[in-house]
């Protein structure tokens, strides 16, 4: 047994060298060797030792029934699994066994193994900048772009949350930018064919040709490394790959990672903090919410586009009955999209088809809803209701409510086949008979307690008490005693039942290939059923973004070229939190005031306020409503920001370095149609190194004229406001307040953002609300007295080592040293 398993483990190996193989032996699936010590370590389970008198060998396996759950384990640890189940009864030789299911992260298709997010695999080639290729093996949905840099590409990567990642040999072979890759992404070192004339074949094979958009021989050996790989573990079955689409990363908002963290679409920065993705995400499918989570990843640059989904939203806000209907019809409806993708794979199971029964019979009345006038309503309503008629074919064919498996019977409607309907009629004949057998017996022995009963070891069998034993006739055959009974049978009785037995194996083999042609019938509509799912889908996140703007109050943004406001904007999260309480603020970028300053209080608002500005742009661009009483928004080519202190702990980069790799990266991309949000930006170094740096970063973006909204502690700053047109100071409004904390003195908040300079930090006032002793706020407090005037020192400083002395006048010298004796 063992040279068996260490035939199909090198086997597999060949295909995924790093796959566990799971080696069926009885009621385990065990594993032997290194497997067994890494399977024992990811799993928690007791490692063993399989030994005969030659060789010892550690082991460790899992129950069959507790497959499932622990292949979950093993792919969410990034790692492949290779299931060997045995394929014949255990006899007494050695028992045949085969490589049934290849499990990869980014491969599998079982609803039990997915989330019910996307779940991409991925492959890069090098070649003039990076190829990516994306396959969602559940849906077919395969993309592919093209990118310049490889921080594009990371965040296109990281976007679409990768879970298996191949890199072509170029790349893997790179140890630098290898470690680099796996500091990112599940890097799998597998070897998908990246062979540019192989994935030429694999993908002429596929799709019947080489399509045209794959432009360069990178593109081409990415897409033909993903399709040969996923060929690979969905054993040949790739049906619902039909088509590549080519995107253009340019097409869309640039949202780096970074800012989809920090303006926390998706993943809070707390545990328990609430994401923009949480307040959005009251979708009914699940096809509605990946469809969503695309929207928000790839905010749109058209127009067009986005008045298309505006108008959409618009319509369904002011048409709650039409909203309310659309949505308690969706949330009958199964994942489409899933179900689609396992018809076009010919792996559905005979459940997964009724449920795309029971969901296309909603289709139709969904699309009679829909007004053919609205331009995506209206496509939707299109493509909703051009089905071919599955639903009538599937009901024909199957019960509404069938069983588990395939082959226990009662799958197949009756009517539908009539050899298999003979079958059944014959197999029914034999119960009927058996039915009757008690009634017949019992007056021909008038033993009137005689029984029928039936169990796994005898079969059928007629028992009788004790009292009677003497009536048994003589036909009878006593097969068992019990202690107060006895149990016969009857040739006929025998005869009977292997009749009935063997009718059931027929109509039960018959079944499954009735069902198995029907499903395969199905997946010549593999097309229009994934178009439909895709609508459906659609519909689902218009309608969601409708109920939430009319749920909460929230505004249609006017695309503009003109300057960008809000009138009386709030943070859709923080909102939420302060309950009633929250305090909206205005917000206007024009030619005239492009880089806003913000100064105040920590705890004041700042970061909050730059979030909305920031939040209602990305809102405005998927096409939503934005949370405001009035928004007119210009079209962003990009959301930058840098937000906060965040260590990469785990990439080993200090905060600081952190911070300016992601500040260089924005000033290096940030143009005039950017908005770029920048909060403490310095923070990380020394008080003059921070200093300097900040305010060099924020005239390169004063020159860029980017939309800029800067929070900073540097007060020093906000006198740039004189001799830079455009930079326009703000602070939010806090209020000393002499006779709070028993006449000490404290801070209130009122979150409002006014014109103006902040008079000075606050940083001692914060302190004393967060509880530090008196006496240390008190020392604090002259101690800052005293610094400031060193502070005035360094601002003389700074003027001097600035003071252009070739452009100064010797009067306007003059008048500076004046000024400096005055303010010294
Ligand atoms: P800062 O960046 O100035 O330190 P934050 O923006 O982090 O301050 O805000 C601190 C807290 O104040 C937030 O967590 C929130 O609870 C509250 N807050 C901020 N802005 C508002 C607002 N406009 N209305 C009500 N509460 C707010």
């Amino acid at each position: 047994m063992l040279e068996q398993y260490v035939q199909m483990r090198d086997d597999v190996a060949a295909q995924l060298p790093h796959a566990i193989l799971l080696f069926q032996v009885g009621d385990f699936y065990e594993t032997f060797g290194e497997d067994a010590e890494r399977t024992a370590r990811l799993l928690s389970l007791a490692l063993t030792h399989k030994s005969s008198k030659d060789f010892s060998t550690p082991m460790a396996g899992i129950p069959l029934r507790a497959l499932d759950q622990n292949v979950e384990k093993l792919l969410a640890a990034g790692v492949c699994v290779a299931v060997a189940d045995q394929t014949e009864e255990a006899g007494s030789g050695l028992v045949e066994r085969k490589v049934t299911q290849l499990l990869t992260p980014g491969t599998v298709t079982e609803e039990r193994h997915l989330s019910a997010d996307e779940n991409y695999l991925a492959a890069v080639a090098t070649g003039d900048g990076y190829a990516l290729a994306l396959l969602d093996v559940s849906t077919g949905e395969f993309r592919t772009a093209a990118f310049h840099t490889r921080l594009a590409l990371y965040d296109e990567l990281s976007r679409h949350r990768a879970r298996e990642v191949l890199l072509a040999p170029e790349l893997s072979g790179n140890p630098a930018l290898l470690s680099d890759f796996q500091a990112r992404f599940p890097v799998m070192l597998s070897p998908a064919n990246f062979g540019e004339d192989a994935s030429r074949q694999e993908l002429a094979a596929h799709l019947g040709e080489v399509p045209g958009t794959l432009s360069t021989a990178a593109l081409v050996r990415a897409c033909g490394a993903v399709l040969g790989y996923a060929k690979l573990t969905q054993q040949g079955h790739l049906e619902m790959v039909r088509r590549i689409v080519r995107f253009e990363p340019g097409a869309h908002m640039r949202l780096s990672d970074t800012a989809a963290r920090a303006l926390e679409l998706f993943q809070a920065q707390s545990p328990q903090g609430v994401t923009l993705m949480d307040v959005l995400a009251q979708t009914r499918t699940a096809g509605g919410k990946r469809r969503l989570r695309a929207w928000l990843r790839a905010p749109l640059l058209d127009e067009l586009s986005i008045r298309a989904r505006l108008d959409s939203v618009e319509l369904l806000t002011r048409a709650p009955d039409l909203r309310g209907a659309v949505r308690s019809l969706l949330y009958r409806a199964h994942d489409l999209e899933r179900l689609a993708a396992r018809v076009a794979t010919r792996r559905a199971t005979p459940r997964e088809i009724a449920a795309l029964a029971r969901t296309l019979e909603l289709l139709p009345e969904a699309a009679g809803l829909l007004p053919a006038q609205d331009g995506l309503l209206g496509g939707i309503r299109a493509r909703l209701g051009s089905l071919p008629d599955v639903v009538t074919r599937i009901r024909a064919a199957m019960v509404d409510d069938p069983p588990i498996r395939i082959g226990d019977g009662g799958l197949i409607r009756d009517g539908f086949h009539a050899e298999l309907d003979d079958l059944r009629a014959g197999a029914m004949g034999h119960r009927e008979w058996l039915a009757q057998l008690e009634v017949t017996e019992r007056a021909r022995t008038g033993i009137g307690s005689l029984k029928v009963g039936y169990n796994n070891v005898f079969g059928y069998y007629l028992e009788v008490t004790g009292a009677h034993l003497s009536k048994v006739p003589a036909d009878y055959r006593q097969i068992a005693t019990l202690k107060d009974r006895a149990r016969f049978t009857r040739p006929d009785l025998r005869e009977h039942e292997r009749e009935i037995a063997r009718l059931e194996l027929a109509a039960g083999r018959l079944e499954v290939d009735v069902f198995t042609e029907l499903r395969d019938s199905l997946a010549a509509h593999a097309e229009p059923l994934a178009e439909a799912a895709g609508a459906l889908s659609e519909l689902d996140v218009l309608t969601t973004l409708a109920e939430i703007a009319a749920e909460k109050g929230w505004t249609r943004p006017h695309t503009t070229d003109g300057p960008a406001t809000l009138r009386q904007a709030r943070h859709p999260v923080v909102e939420q939190a302060t309950g009633g309480k929250f305090v909206p603020n205005d917000a206007e970028l024009s030619p005239h005031r492009f880089t806003l300053l913000l100064t105040g209080p920590n705890m004041a608002g700042k970061s909050t306020y730059l979030r909305t500005v920031a939040l209602c742009a990305l809102l405005h661009q998927i096409g939503s409503f934005v949370p405001a009483d009035g928004a007119h928004l210009p079209v962003y080519d990009a959301i930058h920001t840098r937000i906060g202190a965040s260590d990469d702990l785990a990439g080993g980069r200090s905060t600081f370095m952190v911070e300016m790799t992601e500040l260089a990266a924005i000033l290096h991309s940030a143009t005039h149609r950017s908005l770029v949000i920048l909060d403490e930006v310095g923070r990380g170094t020394s008080t003059l190194d921070g200093l300097a740096i900040a305010q060099a970063a924020l005239e390169h973006l004063h020159a860029a004229r980017a939309h800029t909204l800067f929070a900073t502690h540097y007060f020093e700053l906000t006198r740039l406001e004189t001799d830079h047109p455009g930079l326009i100071n703000l602070h939010v409004a806090a209020e000393e307040d002499e006779t709070k904390n028993g006449g000490t003195g404290g801070l209130t908040f009122y979150h409002q953002v006014i014109p103006g300079a902040a008079r000075q930090s606050y940083g001692v006032e914060v302190a004393r609300l967060a509880g530090l002793p008196a006496p240390v706020t008190n020392r604090a407090a002259k101690l800052l007295t005293a610094l400031n005037t060193s502070g005035d020192d360094r601002k003389l400083m700074q003027e001097l080592a600035t003071l252009d002395l070739s452009r100064l006048t010797p009067m306007q010298a003059l008048e500076v040293l004046h000024r400096w004796q005055r303010e010294v």
